[in-house]
């Protein structure tokens, strides 16, 4: 996909970020980029039916929100804790070192919704994997887990167990 490829090449590599020894993938210019953003947000939505996209913190925010309008869906924010008035359900995990959460906003995902989960960058699948966890409690039909880049390497595909993931990028 030549319109893809040439959107890939606006993502930063960045070393030691945002600790020693690691190699930070940055789709920041990527999103600033109008013609990129508009081939990435249709390629994330494209083969799979959804009601309401979800959007993992933060930079799934902006992906999340543009893919809903293009498709003309609602967009949920899976957001860190301590940010949400009112919480519906909170899902605790482990990442490589320590823990993170997301939580779900009261009144957002309703019983049998079909949810395209949309995050940036799949590394070691920990988020993406609590995220359809989350909905799935919600009683949510994860579609699709759909990212613009996938760090192969990591393995993170795998443990992503409820959903298939759509990686548009792969390194
Ligand atoms: P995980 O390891 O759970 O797959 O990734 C954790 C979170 O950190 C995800 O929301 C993902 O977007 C972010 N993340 C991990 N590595 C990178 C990276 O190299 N670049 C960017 N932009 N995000 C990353």
């Amino acid at each position: 996909h030549p319109t893809l490829s040439k959107a890939s090449r606006l993502i930063r590599e960045v070393p030691d970020f945002p600790e020693p020894g690691v190699l930070f993938r940055d789709i920041s210019p990527l999103l600033a980029d109008g013609e990129a953003l508009s081939t990435v947000v249709t390629a994330l939505g494209e083969g799979h039916e959804f009601d309401v996209v979800a959007g993992v913190e933060a930079r799934g925010f902006l992906v999340g929100a543009a893919v809903a309008q293009a498709y003309g869906t609602g967009v949920v924010g899976l957001r860190k804790p301590g940010k949400l008035p009112e919480v519906a359900d909170r899902i605790d995990y482990a990442l490589e070192y320590g823990t993170a959460s997301l939580e779900l906003a009261a009144d957002t995902i309703s019983a049998g919704q079909r949810v395209l989960v949309v995050d940036d960058v799949l590394a070691t699948g920990g988020t993406l994997n609590a995220a359809c966890e989350l909905l799935g409690r919600a009683g949510a039909k994860v579609s699709a887990a759909a990212v613009v880049l996938e760090l192969t390497a990591l393995g993170g595909r795998d443990r992503v167990l409820g959903a298939d993931v759509h990686a548009l990028l792969a390194v």
